[in-house]
C-alpha cells in the first residue's frame, strides 16, 4: 500500500462523483451532528426525501432551540425515523452544550466525545466534517471497504477486529484533507464497494485492493457474528374511539420507546371475542411483530398508563410508525 497515491486516487474520484447532500454543503457542527444522528440506522433517502433533516433544522436551527424544546415535540418531529433514543440523546447533548459550554459547540474531539450519546464514530465525523480536522472514522461502509482492501478474513465485530479497522483508518487518513478523505471513503462504500455486489471494475482504488488483486470474492467480507434469529411476536391492541373524536392511547413502556404512545395492548384472551378491524406486521430489531387491532367501545376504562387523547392532539402525539399507521387508517374509516 502506498497511502499517498491511494489518497490521491480516492479524493480525485470523490471530487467528481460525490453526491450533493445538505450536510456536505455546511460546516456547521450542529447540522452535521443532526445528520449523523439521523443517518445512524436510517437510509439517506428517508432522512432526505421525506424531509426529516430539513424539518428538524427549520424547527431547531441551533442546539439552544432543541435544548429548550418539550420532549414530546422532539419525539413527534422524529416520528417515523425509529430508534428514538437518538432524538433523546441529541436533546441531552444540547442541554450539555448550553449548560457546560456556554452554548458553543465544542471544537475539541475529546470534548465532543463526552456529549451524551455521541460515540467514537459520530465525534470523529463531526470533528472532521465540520472543522476539517484529522480524525479517523469507521462506520459500516468504511469497515467493509477496509476489510476488502486488506482482505481481512477475520471477524470485524471483535475487539481485535475493531482495533484493526480503526488503526488502519488512522494510517490511511489524509492529514491534509480529512474532511474530503473521510467523506470519500464513506461514499466509496455506499456507491461502489456495495455489500452484495461491489462494482470493482469502476473502483478508483482497485489497484490497492487485495481482494480484487488476488481475485478473491469481496462479497464474502466483512465477516461478522451471525445475526440473531428472528423472533415472532403477537401484539393485540384495542380501538376505543369516543364520539368527540378522542382515542384511548397507552404510554409506551421500556426505554426504547419512552415518551411515545400506542394503541392500548391487551391479552389475547381478553379481546378474542371482539371484531378484528386492522392487521399489520412490522420489524423491530430481531423481532417480527404481528399487530392485530380489535374494535372496542368508548366504555373502555383507561388503565393507569392510559389516557383519552383529544382529536386535536392526535397529530402531534408522538407514536412509533406501526401505531401511527394503524391510527391513521382507523381514523380514516370512522
Ligand atoms: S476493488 Fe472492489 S472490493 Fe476492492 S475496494 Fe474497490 S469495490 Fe471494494
Amino acid at each position: 500500500m502506498h497511502p499517498e497515491a491511494f489518497r490521491e486516487a480516492l479524493v480525485d474520484w470523490f471530487s467528481t462523483h460525490q453526491k450533493d447532500y445538505p450536510w456536505r454543503r455546511t460546516k456547521d457542527p450542529w447540522a452535521i451532528l443532526v445528520s449523523e444522528m439521523m443517518l445512524q440506522q436510517t437510509q439517506v433517502a428517508t432522512v432526505l426525501d421525506r424531509g426529516y433533516f430539513t424539518r428538524w433544522m427549520e424547527r431547531f436551527p441551533t442546539p439552544a432551540d432543541l435544548a429548550a424544546a418539550d420532549e414530546s415535540e422532539v419525539l413527534s418531529l422524529w416520528e417515523g425515523l425509529g430508534y428514538y433514543n437518538r432524538a433523546r440523546n441529541l436533546q441531552s447533548a444540547t442541554v450539555v452544550i448550553r449548560d457546560e459550554h456556554h452554548g458553543r459547540f465544542p471544537r475539541e474531539l475529546s470534548t465532543i466525545e463526552t456529549l451524551p450519546g455521541i460515540g467514537r464514530y459520530t465525534a470523529a465525523a463531526v470533528y472532521s466534517f465540520a472543522f476539517d480536522k484529522p480524525a479517523p472514522l469507521v462506520d459500516a461502509n468504511v469497515a467493509r471497504v477496509i476489510a476488502r482492501l486488506y482482505h481481512f478474513d477475520q471477524r470485524i465485530d471483535t475487539a481485535a477486529g475493531q482495533k484493526f479497522l480503526w488503526d488502519t483508518a488512522a494510517e490511511l487518513l489524509d492529514q491534509q484533507r480529512p474532511r474530503d478523505f473521510n467523506s470519500a471513503l464513506m461514499e466509496l462504500g455506499q456507491a461502489i464497494c456495495k455489500p452484495r455486489a461491489p462494482r470493482c471494475k469502476e473502483c478508483p482504488v482497485a489497484d490497492w485492493c487485495q481482494s480484487f488483486q488476488q481475485d478473491r470474492d469481496p462479497a464474502t467480507l466483512p465477516i461478522k457474528k451471525p445475526k440473531r434469529e428472528t423472533v415472532l411476536v403477537d401484539e393485540h391492541a384495542i380501538w376505543s374511539h369516543r364520539d368527540d373524536g378522542a382515542v384511548l392511547l397507552q404510554h409506551e413502556s421500556g426505554t426504547r420507546r419512552k415518551g411515545l404512545w400506542k394503541l392500548p395492548l391487551r391479552s389475547v384472551e381478553s379481546v378474542s371475542h371482539l371484531p378484528v378491524i386492522y392487521r399489520s406486521t412490522y420489524g423491530i430489531t430481531h423481532h417480527r411483530v404481528s399487530l392485530t387491532v380489535y374494535q372496542s367501545d368508548s366504555s373502555e376504562k383507561p388503565r393507569k398508563d392510559e389516557s383519552w387523547v383529544p382529536a386535536t392532539d392526535l397529530p402531534t402525539t408522538p407514536m412509533a410508525s406501526p401505531f401511527r399507521k394503524a391510527l391513521d387508517k382507523l381514523l380514516s374509516s370512522c
